[in-house]
């Protein structure tokens, strides 16, 4: 860490996430069922999921492998022998009574993950990565005012990272969840649908003066946007700075957050480890990994967003800061690509990117693959303002065309709009004789040194051009006019 971690009213921010991501499996974890989202309450939930009496678990392979995926992509060590264990606890959603899920050896050990906070790089370590069961889901809908269980979520295949307490602000914390989500989706191991709970963050937080040790933390569950994340962990923070400044202790607890209000509210004190009653599940024999399967799967792993981005900054020259933004998800890095093969201008396709293009996407909350301009467009009409046919000023009306549905086709929209600039030197220079001749005033007081008035006479000259004339050419031909 090169700089002091920022102090709200004089207090660090200490933070650490517990990632849910779902993996993207046909079947779930234990079970031959379906995971499939959506589907009428329970018709896909198996005799396993169900918990009837007789039946037994028997691990997803497919699961396993993205387990494996992850760690290696994270740089973290992949147990060669792992254990599932029985976490206990009584719900109605959770028929067995438990749920299997790793605890003291984990598929995957350390790693971490860096991203870009502002212009600065931020690695934030992994504890564990580790397999388990999701549980069903209770639909506290008004039928008769009863609560409906529906199983149908019930052992589908979860990985819960867990990172350690790097994290000082709800900033970083945002950065590190998208950083993370970028690469579970880039790895093909999650579907990242966060409205569907494919992704969800439980974020630990904890405040301390400077050089104390660590403060008690509050756990706010099942964060499902980032947006909630932000928002969830700034009023946790003042709440507890709240509660400290008026001389009360902060109690460990687990805290619900609620979008409508904006607030944090316990929901429960927080359980220990030793409430679970974790033991080893006889019903599974220990998860053993052999090298070659870990090897099968580096081999198969795809070029990851930080090769990538070194790639760009070594073969584009894109500085640093514009590599990571482009490769921020391998859709945006696949549209970044795409762009810059078909028009060879890397920067310009990079500026378009991080400016234009992800303006209008924030504001209309779309994804690139929604973008209604696509990357061989986007490239024609870069082409179009290096050929010096458009000025960049141009260019956006048309990219606003294009976005709007106008049109697809970039030349028809410059030729409709009237948007080509003058380019033919010799209509050009007959206009820089008639503005030349009629302003002798702003020539005089050019001659006599005033840059001024040269920036008039070209205000002129592209006035009378109705904006179409070439600013660099204006220039050029009005320097020459005037010796
Ligand atoms: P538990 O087993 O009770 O869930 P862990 O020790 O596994 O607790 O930690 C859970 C998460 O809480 C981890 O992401 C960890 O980094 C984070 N964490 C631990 N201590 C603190 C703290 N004092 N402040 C903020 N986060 C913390
Ligand atoms: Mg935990």
């Amino acid at each position: 860490m090169s700089t002091a971690p920022p102090l709200i009213r004089g207090y660090e921010v200490v933070i650490g996430l517990e990632t849910h991501a779902q993996l993207s499996t046909q079947s779930k974890i234990f079970s031959g069922a379906s995971t499939s989202f959506g589907a009428a309450p329970n018709t896909q939930a198996c005799a396993v999921d169900l918990a009837l009496p007789g039946t037994l678990p028997v691990m997803n392979r497919a699961a396993v492998e993205r387990a494996i995926r992850l760690g290696l992509a994270v740089g973290a060590k992949i147990a060669p022998l792992s254990i599932f264990a029985r976490k206990n606890y009584f719900y109605p959603d959770l028929p067995k009574g438990y749920q299997i899920s790793q605890y003291e050896i984990p598929v995957v050990q350390g790693g971490t993950v860096s991203f870009l906070l502002g212009e600065q790089r931020k690695t934030v370590r992994l504890t564990r990565a580790h397999l388990e069961e999701d549980a069903g889901k209770s639909l506290h809908e008004d039928y008769q005012g009863q609560t409906g269980i529906d199983l149908n979520r019930a052992g589908t295949p979860l990985l819960e990272i867990v990172t350690e307490p790097d994290m000082r602000s709800a900033a970083e914390a945002v950065e590190y969840a998208k950083a993370l989500h970028a690469l579970v989706t880039w790895l093909g191991i999650c579907d990242g649908n966060m409205q569907e709970g494919s992704f969800r963050c439980d974020a630990n937080v904890s405040v301390r003066r400077p050089g104390a040790p660590f403060g008690t933390r509050r756990e706010i569950k099942n964060l499902n946007s980032f947006r909630f994340m932000q928002q969830a962990i700034e009023f946790e923070i003042h709440w507890q700075i709240d509660q400290i400044e008026d001389g009360l202790a902060i109690e460990q607890a687990t805290v619900l957050f609620n979008p409508d209000t904006g607030e944090t509210r316990a929901m429960r004190s927080k359980e220990d480890a030793h409430d679970y009653r974790y033991f080893p599940d006889p019903d599974l024999p220990p998860l053993v990994i052999a090298p070659e399967w870990i090897e099968r799967v580096r081999s198969e792993l795809p070029e990851l967003p930080e090769a990538m981005a070194a790639r760009f900054q070594r073969d584009d020259g894109l500085p640093a800061y514009d590599a990571a933004m482009v490769t921020q998800s391998l859709p945006f890095a696949r549209y970044y690509e795409a762009a810059r093969q078909a028009c060879g201008e890397p920067k310009l396709v990079a500026n378009w990117l991080m400016g234009e293009l992800s303006r209008r996407l924030n504001t209309e909350g779309r994804e690139i693959d929604a973008s209604p301009v696509p990357a061989i467009t986007l490239a024609t009409l870069i082409r179009r303002i290096v050929d010096g046919t458009i000025s960049n000023n141009a260019a956006r009306q048309v990219f606003d065309a294009l976005w709007g549905g106008e049109s697809t086709d970039v030349d028809a929209l410059i030729e409709a709009k009237g948007l080509k600039q003058m380019n033919d030197s010799g209509a050009l220079e007959k206009i820089v004789d008639e503005v030349v001749g009629a302003n002798p005033k702003s020539v005089e007081e050019y001659r006599a040194g005033k840059d001024k008035a040269f920036n008039a006479l070209v205000g002129q000259v592209m006035k009378a051009s109705r904006g179409k004339a070439n600013p660099a050419q204006v220039n050029e031909l009005l320097k020459k006019r005037l010796g």
